[in-house]
């Protein structure tokens, strides 16, 4: 077995956490296609986007060739209250699967909002005041990035409006209790305090909602309102670029220690964490400097990736927001009520679509029951008992590891675990008592959903 020459965690040393976010498009040969004005149907201006984003994050977003941007140093003071993550070494999962594999996860679940989320919820909520903006609205799905934006918007005295799917905001009552003590205002989505809200609740009568739903709900919001900007948790470049700090952080102490991992796994529901964790290796692959090989694992439940198209598409059901290329199921596409909420929406980051469509990423999807399998599992000699979005990557990580263990391969693995599953045992409860089922959605489904796809 291992001789622990490594340590259980590799933490860094506060002078070591990144100090700029890396931007991959930099090193991409093919760029992620342009976002798209769904008024005009040409590439957007800074000016248009500008209506619904603050002006810092407009810039970050439409910027394809800066490979660094500086962080600025309030949000590095924040980081600093749970940064550096620590990079874990799964001992004794390793042993527990009797794998020659060596396995790495980085944890971002140390922190109230419980997941990657705040790594971007800061950065974002940061530009707006200084914008001077009074407040923000946006979309939760379970609610992790609804929490991680209502610390943020706390610390800086910022207003929040929340818009949550509505089947979360009724399966994870803590989740919203927990963004009203941080001082947000939190909506089931669809609502009638929006124009568009109002509409979906006509054509879908008791629809439990979607993130795509609650983001143009969102949008309304802050579109309508004096002072409002509109931040989102995941997809966009510019969160993909704020969450490389994962990234960043497990090149840092991989090199410290002479550790090059071999495959590296996450999970994909808009593609901030996977995005923000594989940007270095992959902007090693693209300079041609070393290989590695990427999975983006997505529930099989709403496969974007694995069973979508690669077209542009609205980013929401309300279809206001830009148009972006990317694989997508439809922006009508409703995915069933699972219990991965954060992992339940119909596209995918433009950069990593890219990415994918060039072959540089290979991509899996797995089934509700084997991931919480895979998380109960992992729980047990972990410890740590793992969000269910983050636990579609420890079941392929698993997976790989008992490939190795069949081939004798030492291959080293990591994954990144994105988040602590306390507020879902609603989920853990049915996977407990045998009562969880898995969603397949039919290829009538999948067809329903790409057949009003926007021409462009
Ligand atoms: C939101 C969330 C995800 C998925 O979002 P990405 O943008 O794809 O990273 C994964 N894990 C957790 C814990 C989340 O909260």
């Amino acid at each position: 077995m291992a001789d622990k020459t490594i340590p259980y965690k590799i933490y860094l040393e506060e002078s070591e956490l990144p100090k700029q976010w890396y931007n991959v498009r930099a090193d991409m040969k093919n760029k992620p296609a342009p976002l798209l004005d769904p008024k005009t149907g040409k590439p957007i201006t800074a000016e248009a986007l500008s209506e619904v984003f603050c002006e810092e994050l407009v810039k970050q977003e439409l910027d394809d060739t800066t490979p660094y941007f500086d962080i600025p140093q309030p949000i590095l003071d924040f980081y600093k209250m749970y940064r550096p993550a620590p990079l874990v070494r799964a001992y004794c999962l390793e042993e527990k699967l009797q794998t020659p594999a060596k396995i790495y996860y980085k944890f971002e679940g140390n922190n109230t909002s419980g997941s990657h989320k705040l790594n971007s919820a800061i950065a974002q909520a940061y530009y707006a005041k200084e914008q001077g903006l009074k407040g923000v609205t946006t979309e939760t799905g379970a609610g992790q990035w609804g929490t991680a934006l209502s610390m943020a918007c706390a610390y800086l005295g910022l207003d929040c409006q929340v818009y949550m799917v509505k089947c979360s905001y009724e399966q994870k009552p803590f989740r919203r209790e927990v963004m009203r003590t941080y001082g947000a205002s939190v909506t089931p989505s669809p609502s009638e305090l929006t124009a568009i809200g109002r509409q979906i609740l006509k054509e879908h009568p008791g629809t439990t909602g979607s993130l795509g739903c609650a983001i143009s709900e969102a949008v309304e919001a802050a579109t309508t309102q004096e002072g409002y900007r509109y931040v989102l948790g995941s997809v966009l470049t510019q969160v993909l670029l704020h969450q490389t700090v994962i990234g960043l952080e497990t090149k840092t102490a991989m090199d410290k220690y002479g550790i090059k991992p071999d495959i590296i796994i996450g999970c994909a529901g808009g593609g901030s964490n996977l995005g923000g964790l594989i940007s270095p290796f992959m902007g090693e692959k693209l300079r041609g400097e070393a290989d590695y090989r990427f999975i983006a694992v997505e529930p099989a439940s709403c496969p974007s990736l694995t069973r979508g198209k690669y077209v542009y598409d609205y980013c929401d059901t309300g279809r206001v927001c830009p148009l972006a290329k990317m694989y997508t199921l439809g922006s009508g596409f409703i995915p069933s009520s699972t219990h991965s909420g954060g992992l339940r929406y119909h596209g995918m980051s433009s950069v990593l679509s890219q990415l994918y469509d060039d072959g540089l990423m290979e991509a899996r999807s797995v089934e509700q029951t084997s991931v919480f399998a895979a998380a109960q599992e992992f729980a047990r000699v972990e410890g740590i008992l793992p969000a269910p979005e983050s636990s579609h990557a420890i079941r392929v990580a698993i997976d790989e590891a008992l490939k190795c263990k069949e081939t004798g391969e030492e291959k080293t693995i990591l994954f990144g675990l994105t988040g602590t599953g306390y507020f879902d045992m609603f989920a853990y409860q049915k996977f407990n008592d045998g009562l969880m089922g898995d969603y397949i959605p039919t290829d009538e489904e999948i067809a329903r959903g790409l057949a009003n796809l926007p021409q462009v």
